[in-house]
């Protein structure tokens, strides 16, 4: 046990100091002897220990107060008093770090760790990924479970997602000294300038392991093909976005994994147009059928169904066959299927089918009822209310 300095001259601060100047006299000893400031230097390294662990006593009343009144031998081993091991710059960080942040702002380079960027580092995830699916229209009427293949980061199986082999221990980097960060000093014309990056050597964890996994260099993950079986509800619409957690990216070494966003694409249907909830479908029909009417064929998504086309049926006639159209998500209600009757008018007749029509011209009953106020337009008008 080597003898330990008093820990007001750590810091040069009188015995009778309050805690602000205490505070304010560490905050410059830490800028003093900060790690990325003396890259290599054991001394400052030490000094820096040295004011966190004086530090650590003389901002807590109870410890200055025991301190106090015995000294060194007053923290000891008990409970809760001094130093229980010997602490890395990263516990330092981790414990005082909220007293670094905004006030090494000032000095431009340091901005870069305050107590908020160090534990970001801890709470590493995968990213997202984004697949499109493209689904038909009897797909999105009844649910469908898709199996998607992703080329991703998974976790590595050899390691456990840990980037050690087994045996293997951790070390502090040296490159940053286990701090995570480097700051870099550029000669300007206006002076130094300071830059701070996460460390490239160790990514910003601040240590390194000895012997890496061989399956995924230490990286804890591999790149690999997975097939996700993905539950689509019935109902989804384009451009909708499923979100299936944790099945994006691996994190690096053990982090919580990102999510896979499932964006729907829909496929056209040959006949039905969707909008909304409900479909529709053109229906053209001959003039003999508008006058005598008829049954006829409509298709839906699933399959064809006959319908009657009633005698005298107007073009612009909207049939709402209800329930025929597609599911609400996350609801039982279910839209209807518009059919929109177009007669069809021919453009070329043969001799004997115009005699035909010049003399059904003269018949009343081929006149327009002047009584008859419903134009096409309220036919029309009328299916979409
Ligand atoms: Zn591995
Ligand atoms: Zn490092």
């Amino acid at each position: 046990m080597t003898t330990k300095r008093d820990y007001y001259e750590i810091l040069g601060v009188s015995r009778n100091a309050t805690k602000e100047e205490i505070k304010k006299a560490y905050r410059q000893m830490a800028i003093k002897y900060h790690p990325d400031k003396n890259p290599g230097n054991k001394e400052a390294e030490e000094m820096f220990k040295e004011a966190a662990e004086a530090y650590e006593v003389l901002s807590d009343d109870n410890k200055r107060a025991r301190y106090d009144q015995f000294g060194h031998a007053g923290m000891g081993n008990s409970a809760s008093g001094g130093f229980s091991h010997d602490w890395t710059i990263d516990d330092i960080f981790a414990q005082f770090g909220d007293i670094f942040g905004g006030h090494f702002g000032s000095f431009g380079g340091f901005g870069g760790f305050g107590g908020s960027s160090r534990s970001s580092r801890r709470a590493n995830r995968g990213s997202d990924l984004r697949v499109k699916v493209t689904l038909t229209l009897s797909e999105i009427v009844n649910g469908v479970e898709k199996k998607i293949k992703v080329n991703k980061y998974l976790t590595c199986d050899a390691c456990g997602g840990t980037g050690a082999a087994s045996g293997s221990s951790y070390s502090t980097c040296s490159t940053c000294r286990g701090s995570g960060y480097v700051t870099r000093v550029t000669n300007t014309l206006l002076g130094q300038m300071q830059t701070t990056s996460p460390c490239p050597t160790c990514n910003g964890e601040g240590r390194v392991i000895t012997n890496k996994c061989m399956s995924c260099g230490g990286e804890g993950v591999v790149r690999a093909d997975e097939v996700i079986t993905v539950k689509i509800p019935a109902g989804v619409a384009e451009g909708m976005q499923l979100n299936v957690q944790g099945k994006g990216n691996a994190a690096r070494r053990g982090g919580i994994p990102g999510d896979l966003l499932v964006m729907i694409e829909e496929e056209k249907h040959p006949q039905l147009i969707r909008d909304g909830n409900d479909l529709i479908y053109n229906l053209n029909i001959s003039i003999p059928d508008a006058i005598l009417g008829a049954p006829v064929e409509v298709p839906t998504v699933d399959g064809k169904v006959k319908i009657k086309i009633e005698p005298g049926t107007q073009p612009g006639k909207i049939l709402r066959l209800r329930g025929k159209g597609l599911p609400e998500v996350n609801s039982y209600q279910r839209g209807d299927l518009l059919v929109a009757v177009n007669v069809y008018i021919p453009k070329n007749l043969s001799r004997e089918e115009k005699a035909i029509f010049e003399r059904l011209a003269k018949s009343s009953s081929f006149s327009p009822d002047p009584n008859d106020k419903t134009s096409f337009f309220d036919r029309m008008r009328g299916a979409f209310e």
